[in-house]
């Protein structure tokens, strides 16, 4: 049995949040065609992509929002957030102000989105070691303050962005079904 592109168990849209450049759009295209791009671009025009992964044998659709720009002017709009189960908010390991944004971004996202929506905090470009501002430590208390799940990842070399992207369909998927 051969199935199509649209041919899937379930349609999970995912949404990325977090300060302008910490790396959500390189998460998105890491994730999706396995590409990082060094130059720093706006994101305009471009809203979603989706990957499927295989959950517990269902074929899982996430189509994953990125924020097109729209977070330096502080204008996200509902629509973004509207059917979202899943997101990511992201901040950058070697620029604290970054991580202190973090909690703005979790009241943002309770006033739009559902209570029971999956949220991963994610600690991105894990690989400028020498560069940390932000602890592993720190990342975890506050994951386990606000009830997240977290990860630390890098769009960068590629290391835990396919896990934090699963992990969250996965959480999703077992709550639903
Ligand atoms: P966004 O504004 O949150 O979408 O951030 P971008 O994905 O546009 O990334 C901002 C800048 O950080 C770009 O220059 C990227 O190349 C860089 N970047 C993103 N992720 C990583 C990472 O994991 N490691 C390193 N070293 N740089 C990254």
């Amino acid at each position: 049995e051969t199935r199509s592109a649209d041919d899937y168990d379930m349609l999970l849209k995912v949404v990325l949040i977090g300060d302008s450049g910490v790396g959500k759009t390189n998460c998105l295209s890491r994730f999706t065609r396995q590409e990082f791009a060094q130059a720093s671009k706006p994101t305009i025009g471009v809203e979603f992509a989706t990957r499927a992964l295989t959950v517990d044998e269902d074929l899982v659709k996430i189509q994953i929002w990125d924020t097109a720009g729209q977070e330096r002017y502080r204008a996200i709009t509902n629509a973004y957030y509207r059917g979202a189960v899943g997101a990511l908010v992201v901040y950058d390991v070697t620029r604290s102000p970054t991580f202190e944004s973090i909690p703005r971004w979790l009241t943002e996202l309770r006033e739009h989105a559902s209570s029971d929506m999956v949220v991963m905090l994610v600690g991105n470009k894990t690989d400028l070691t020498d560069q940390r501002e932000v602890s592993v430590q720190q990342g975890q208390a506050l994951a386990e303050q606000e009830g997240l799940m977290f990860i630390e990842t890098s769009a960068a070399d590629g290391s835990n962005v396919e896990a934090a992207f699963t992990r969250v369909a996965e959480q999703i998927h077992s709550a639903v079904r």
